[in-house]
Formats: structure tokens, sequence, C-alpha cells
């Protein structure tokens, strides 16, 4: 089994290369930090950590059974959507049977996948590294029967290409699975990390497909805009029938008191996520402006990320910076070998950052030929 490779710690870092500072964009996290009011919930709580959190989620999926106007049987929580998506598949997948997704899509699916030992299937991707929605329809049909596919995954927008599902194409895709006899053994999985950063008007949240269609299932976390990866929360979207067998099958204290209470507060704050979605598009302008000028190519980006072409062998980039005390990510498990990914950071980390990438760019050789991968060459 091959595992999840996260992105490199601070301290180890630190660590390793004795170094004082240290700027990780490498996980897309929010650099603003949590949102102030979530920390002062956090405080207000700290004195009833001796009890067990409330398995029900009550007070939380309450909030969001009112701002997305969703019924509360319809919405359960994980601790992290990783949780979520993990559970999914063992709840959906028996042994042998399996999960559809496209290449250089997010790989947790695939690596929950092996460790439910249901099969992974993928489909290319266009060469505008776009997911190619009729080329998984296409595969779904044609190997349905054989393969016994119970979900795919659509993370919208994708994590690490940043690129998102038009609106048309998507709905065109659900229809598709809407008419299927067998409609209720398949699942569509839409992934929305990144939600808050999408500004393309051709994107629409299936939150809005909740009441049209019975297949879909919609993940959120609070990891990304709302900056509370370390506390572990996200949220699933689906069915009643299937959020009560996900809710069976998770841990009863799967979401910690602090978490719970945490996320209530900061889906209050909403100068903060316009702060942190104003602080990653302005990010995305400025690594947009650069890379054009270093002649690196990018992928336009929907998320608080982007993935650039080093025209060199990524790894070796990606070891250098490390050696300057920055950390990207290496995207070349996904099918991008001469990539890598860069998340927005502070106006200052991101500057510091692309002044280390230049100064190593000019120690680093291109490659000749042209690595640039589509997610095909595994
Ligand atoms: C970061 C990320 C997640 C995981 O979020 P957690 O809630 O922290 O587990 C899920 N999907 C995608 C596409 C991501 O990039």
């Amino acid at each position: 089994m091959v595992p999840y490779v996260p992105g490199k710690p601070i301290s180890e870092i630190q660590r390793e290369y004795k170094l004082e500072r240290v700027i990780k964009l490498a996980s897309n996290e929010n650099p603003l930090g949590p949102s102030p009011l979530a920390i002062q919930a956090i405080k207000d709580h700290l004195h009833d950590l001796h009890r067990y959190p409330d398995p029900t989620h009550f007070e939380l999926i309450k909030f969001l059974s009112d701002l997305w106007q969703i019924p509360v049987d319809n919405i359960a929580l994980g601790n992290g959507s990783d949780e979520i998506l993990d559970i999914l598949i063992r709840i959906c997948c028996e042994p042998g049977q399996g999960i559809l997704q496209s290449r250089g899509a997010f790989s947790a699916y695939g690596v929950s996948a092996q460790s439910a030992r249901a099969k992974l299937y993928e489909v290319n991707l266009l060469p505008n590294y776009q997911f190619d929605l009729d080329g998984i329809r296409d595969f779904f049909l044609k190997n349905a029967g054989s393969h016994q596919i119970r979900l795919i995954f659509l993370p919208n927008p994708n994590n690490p290409t940043g690129s998102l599902l038009p609106q048309k194409a998507l709905e065109s895709f659900l229809q598709d699975f809407d008419k299927l006899a067998n409609k209720d053994d398949i699942y569509i999985v839409l992934d929305e990390a990144y939600t808050e950063f999408v500004r393309d008007p051709e994107y629409v949240s299936a939150l809005k497909y909740f009441h049209n269609f019975k297949n879909v299932l919609v993940l959120r976390t609070f990891s990304k805009a709302y900056g509370l990866a370390g506390l572990r929360i996200g949220a699933l979207v689906g069915p009643a029938d299937l959020v009560n067998i996900y809710n069976r099958v998770r841990k009863p204290f799967n979401v910690n008191t602090l978490a719970q209470v945490a996320v209530k507060a900061a889906l209050r704050d909403e100068d903060f996520i316009k702060a942190s979605q104003l602080l990653v598009w302005n990010g995305l302008e400025y690594f947009y402006r650069e890379f054009a000028e270093m002649g690196l190519p990018v992928i336009r980006s929907q998320g608080n990320f982007v993935m650039f072409d080093t025209k060199r062998e990524a790894a070796k980039v990606y070891q250098a910076l490390l050696r300057k005390g920055v950390i990207l990510r290496p995207v070349a498990n996904y099918g991008f070998p001469s990539h890598l990914r860069i998340n927005v950071g502070l106006e200052e980390e991101n500057k510091l950052a692309l002044s280390a990438l230049k100064e190593v760019l000019q120690q680093i050789p291109k490659t000749k030929k042209d690595m640039n991968g589509n997610g095909s060459n595994y």
C-alpha cells in the first residue's frame, strides 16, 4: 500500500536543515490562522475538556442546516473530510468493488480505497488538465457490470491542478447517472474543499443539486478557508439513508468539542472569510505575474494554490528549496514530475518563496525533454 504523502511539517525542516525560519506553502493552509471568533470559542470551552464531545454534533449540524437550507438528517460530520471519504469507501465498497476518478485527482481517495481492499479505476485527464467527464461516464457505463464501481470521486475544484467542473458539463453528467436503472448503487462524491476560493462564474456547488439528484454526495472541509486544519473537521451532505449508515459506522466521538464550537463560531465570521479570499486572490494574481516573468507555465487555479511547471526535474527543485527553508509540494505522485504546487501565503512569504525559487532555478538546468505530464505517466 502506498500511503498518503502529506506536506512536510515546519518543525521537521527546521530540525533537519538547522534553519530558524521556514516557510511552508505545501498544504493549502490558511496563512491568516484560525478566525479570531473561533479562537475565542475554543478558549471559552477549554474548561469542558474533561467531558466527552457531543456525539450527535447537534448544535453545529443545526447551524449548518440553517446555513445551507438542508435538513439535519442529510448532514453529518467527520474528523476531517478525509475521515468521511474513508468511511464512505468502507460503507459502499465490498473488497474487490471499486471507485472511479480522474488521473490527477486528489490522492486520498485512492489511498483509502487501497486500505479498504477496494479497486481504484482512473480515466485520463484532458490535455488542458481538466477532468474528462465524458470519459469518466463512458468508462463507468462500459465497465459497470465487470468492475462494480460504487463511488465516483470528483474534487471540485481539484487539488493539485486547481481546475473545476463547469456547471453545464456537471449537470449533464449528473443527469446521465440519474437515468441509470441501478442509480441507487452508485454515489457521485463532489469534494468541495476549496469552494470558498472559486471565482469562475462557471462554477456551482453541488449543494444546489441536493434536492434534484438522489445519488450526489457533497464533502466540505473547515481545514482550508476556515483555517482549522489542526482541529480536523469536515462535513458530509447526502441522502438520509446513507448519512444514517455513516453515523453508525463512524466513531461516536470522532469530532472533538473544540472543533465543534470553533466551526460554529468561524461560520459566523464573514469578515474573516472575505479577508482570506482577498488574500488568496491577490496572491494568485501575484503568482501568475511572477511565473509568467520566469517563463514557467501555470494552470489557472480556483483553489488557494497553483501548480506550475518548473521545466526541470521538480524533485531537485523541491530539495534545493527545502535547504533554503521553503516547503512546496511535489506532485510527481500525481503524474506531474516537472511540476510543483505552491499555496498562497502571507505577502511576505510569497515573496520570499519566489525569490528562493528564482535562485534555485538558476542552479538547476532545464531538462531537454518536456517532462510535462498529463497525469497519465505513473
Ligand atoms: C485538503 C483536502 C481535503 C481534506 O481536508 P480535511 O478536511 O482536512 O481532511 C479533502 N479534499 C481535498 C481535495 C483537499 O485538498
